[in-house]
C-alpha cells in the first residue's frame, strides 16, 4: 500500500460524504448510490462494505430465547411454538377466562407456559451499525410503498452505508498513518527524498 493513496482516500472520503450528504438532503437517490458505491470503490478492497441482504441478514440476525418457568432453560424463538389452551369450564364461568396463550419446553416436560409472563430475551450485537455489511438498497415497488416512506427507508439505509464506510475509512487510517517503513510500505515513491540528499 503505497502510503501517497492515504491523503488521497482521505480527500475522497471528504468530497464524497458532502456530495453524499447533499444528494441525501435533495433526496436525490440516484446520485447518492452512485457517490457511496464511487465512495466504497476509493477504499482498498479489503475495507469495502459489502452491499448485501443476504450476508447482512446472516450477521445481523438478533437471538431471541424465551426462559421456560419449570427448568429455567432459554429455548430458541425458533423452536417455539405458540398455542391456545382453552380455559376450563370452571376458569371460564369464574374468571371468564380467555383462551391462553402458551408454549411447552423443549428441553423438560413441565406444565406450558404461559407467554404472557414469560421472560424474553433478545441479544443483539454489540455494535450492530458497524458490521462491514449492509442490506441492499430498499426497492420501490409501485403501490406497495407510498413515496414518503420509500424516501425515509432510502435515507435510513444511505446514512447507514455511510456511517460504515466512515468506520471502514476510521479503520484504514488507523492501520496505516504511523505505519511507518514495514514490507507493506515497499512501493513508496522514494525518489524526492533521495534527490534531496
Ligand atoms: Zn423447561
Amino acid at each position: 500500500m503505497p502510503q501517497a493513496r492515504l491523503p488521497d482516500i482521505n480527500t475522497s472520503m471528504i468530497t464524497f460524504r458532502n456530495k453524499i450528504c447533499k444528494a441525501i438532503d435533495d433526496k436525490e437517490w440516484t446520485d447518492m448510490h452512485g457517490y457511496l458505491l464511487a465512495l466504497n470503490g476509493t477504499l482498498p478492497p479489503e475495507y469495502r462494505v459489502l452491499i448485501s441482504t443476504i450476508e447482512h441478514n446472516k450477521i445481523a440476525k438478533e437471538d431471541t430465547t424465551y426462559q421456560c418457568q419449570s427448568c429455567q432453560a432459554e429455548i430458541p424463538k425458533e423452536e417455539i411454538i405458540v398455542f391456545d389452551l382453552l380455559p376450563s369450564a370452571m376458569e371460564r364461568l369464574i374468571y371468564a377466562d380467555e383462551p391462553k396463550k402458551v408454549w411447552n419446553c423443549t428441553k423438560c416436560s413441565g406444565l406450558p407456559n404461559d407467554l404472557t409472563t414469560t421472560i424474553i430475551s433478545v441479544s443483539k450485537l454489540q455494535n450492530p451499525s458497524f458490521l462491514g455489511v449492509v442490506p441492499d438498497a430498499p426497492q420501490r415497488k409501485d403501490g406497495l410503498m407510498d413515496r414518503l416512506k420509500f424516501d425515509m427507508q432510502t435515507k435510513q439505509w444511505g446514512l447507514g452505508t455511510l456511517a460504515e464506510l466512515e468506520q471502514k475509512m476510521a479503520k484504514f487510517r488507523d492501520d496505516h498513518w504511523n505505519k511507518g517503513d514495514n514490507e507493506d510500505d515497499m512501493d513508496i515513491d522514494t525518489s524526492t527524498e533521495e534527490s534531496e540528499q
